[in-house]
């Protein structure tokens, strides 16, 4: 999946002359070892840039504006060697706009206890330093992650990666345009909501088409297209056909590669890269989109059923922040949809009609065609499968009229425990934290939708540092959620918000 941008982080290192040339060339010597360091380790999904010592106002100021100008800069990590007066960060600091890095660390891990005088002191003196330019960020009320820690300790440097691809879905988020085809359900409540101040907030653009003008697409692709596509199908999955004639199911799926071939020549020709259905206005469309919006999502595009673009938005920006983890399990667009109760099974199957997103598929995928009563179109072709086990994080961002507030459960993915034949949708079965129980009640306390953006490859940490960075609510449900501190939380963020 393509941002089309090779990002990069500088590292800006803070000091000031006092303390003489020699300790200034000892300063940039270690910023430039911590900088190659943390670029050898493998653990840094982008490159970090050495900058110059910042010791003056005018530098400072210089380097924050050439950040923000530099297309390829998505966020900087600064750290304070010396002391350095805070008061000349504040013009920089005021003017730069993008994602900032606090790394509270110290070149040296351990004191030299039998070398250690008053210029090693001077030199080293970050526990100082770092308080002063801590102080500074904090007096001017501006979102940063502060990261402490020995440099080269991986869980510092693991830190410092985590956080990169938070900052990368806050640059990217501007980027995301969703297309909207047809409006949301009629009566729902909870997929609504303010598309401009979505615009304001996250840089969203969110615009709506009649159904007919995609379809228009879909109608255009070729039969040639459409049989090099169902190659393509035969080819990666395993066909379920359920007792139909296999000429009569192909026909079903010929269908869906039209859909996905019409419909990504669309998003493609005028630059989307999420969308959402209606399975109430289909148009000329002769199957609900299943399995090509399936498939789309795979290729990277957010998507949202039943007109619900913050979903979709947020599908495709958890997309991209997760893009490139190594061994990575996948990003879907999800629903609550059925509960096991049973004593110490208790968990939610996940599902929605048709469209899950294949990367999360535990195993083969399979096709097949079948029914739905929602649509009121022929039976759609589908991919089904169930998904991987293991930790992951739901999303639900809301919209409350006054503000957008963002529910983020830590939920543990885990194997059904029979197989369910009679179930023709890709599935996925978790247990939210801390329980079914309290995670249900804190979701529902908190206004959480049916709907999700579901990743196995991102943390609870990273959505809510992009909450942050976006100046929005964020409320967190995990295993330490109580219902009585959760309430207050909610009763005391209706004012901090407001
Ligand atoms: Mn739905």
């Amino acid at each position: 999946m393509k941002t089309g941008k090779n990002y990069k982080f500088w590292f800006a290192t803070g000091s000031q002359d006092l303390y003489g040339d020699s300790c200034l060339a000892n300063v940039a010597e270690h910023s430039k070892i911590i900088v190659d360091q943390m670029n050898k380790s493998g653990m840094l999904p982008f490159e970090v840039v050495w900058k110059p010592t910042l010791i003056t106002n005018e530098l400072i100021r210089k380097t924050f504006n050439e950040a923000n100008a530099d297309e390829e800069c998505a966020g900087v990590i600064t750290w304070m060697h010396t002391f350095s007066p805070a008061k000349s960060w504040i013009i920089g600091l005021q003017e730069y706009r993008k994602p900032l890095l606090h790394l509270h660390t110290q070149f040296n891990q351990e004191i030299p206890y039998d070398s250690i005088d008053m210029d090693f002191m001077n030199e080293n003196q970050s526990a100082h330093g770092d308080r002063e330019y801590g102080h500074i960020v904090s007096r001017m009320g501006i979102e940063r992650k502060v990261v402490v820690g020995y440099w080269n300790d991986k869980n510092v440097i693991a830190k410092i990666g985590s956080w990169m691809r938070t900052a990368i879905g806050v640059m990217e988020s501007s980027h995301i345009r969703v297309c909207r085809v047809a409006d949301n359900m009629r009566n729902v409540a909870v997929t609504d909501g303010d598309k401009v101040e979505a615009q304001i907030k996250f840089g969203w653009e969110i615009d709506a088409y009649p159904v007919n003008e995609i379809t228009d697409y879909v109608k255009e692709v070729t039969p040639g297209e459409v049989s090099a596509l169902l190659d393509e199908y035969y080819a990666q999955y395993n066909m379920i056909l359920d007792g139909l004639d296999a000429a009569e199911f192909k026909k079903h799926v010929a269908v869906q590669a039209g859909i996905e071939i019409g419909f990504e020549k669309f998003l493609e020709e005028k630059n989307y890269q999420a969308i959402v259905t209606h399975f109430g206005d289909l148009g000329e469309l002769q199957q609900l989109p299943g399995l090509a919006i399936q498939r789309l999502m795979s290729k990277g595009y957010g998507f949202g059923g039943e007109g619900d673009w913050k979903t979709a938005a947020m599908v495709r920006l958890m997309k991209i922040m997760a893009a490139g983890v190594k061994d990575a399990k996948g990003t879907s667009f999800m629903e609550d949809y059925t509960y096991n109760l049973v004593p110490g099974k208790e968990g939610i199957l996940q599902a929605h009609m048709l469209e899950v997103c294949p990367s999360i598929a535990n195993g083969k995928v399979s096709v097949r065609v079948n029914p739905l009563s929602m649509g009121d179109r022929e039976a759609p072709a589908r991919l089904v499968f169930t998904s991987k086990t293991g930790p992951g994080v739901a999303t639900s961002l809301i919209d409350l009229g006054n503000r957008f507030r963002l529910i983020i459960n830590a939920v543990d993915c885990k194997e059904v425990e029979k197989p369910m034949p009679k179930l023709p949708v890709a599935t996925a079965f978790w247990t939210p934290q801390p329980s079914l129980q309290i995670g249900a009640e804190a979701w529902i306390l908190a206004g959480g939708a049916h709907h999700t953006a579901f990743s196995y490859d991102l943390s609870v940490e990273q959505m809510e540092d992009w909450a942050a960075a976006m100046n929005i609510e964020s409320v967190i449900i995990d295993n330490d959620t109580n219902i009585r501190t959760l309430k207050n939380e909610l009763r005391w963020n209706s004012i901090a918000y407001r």
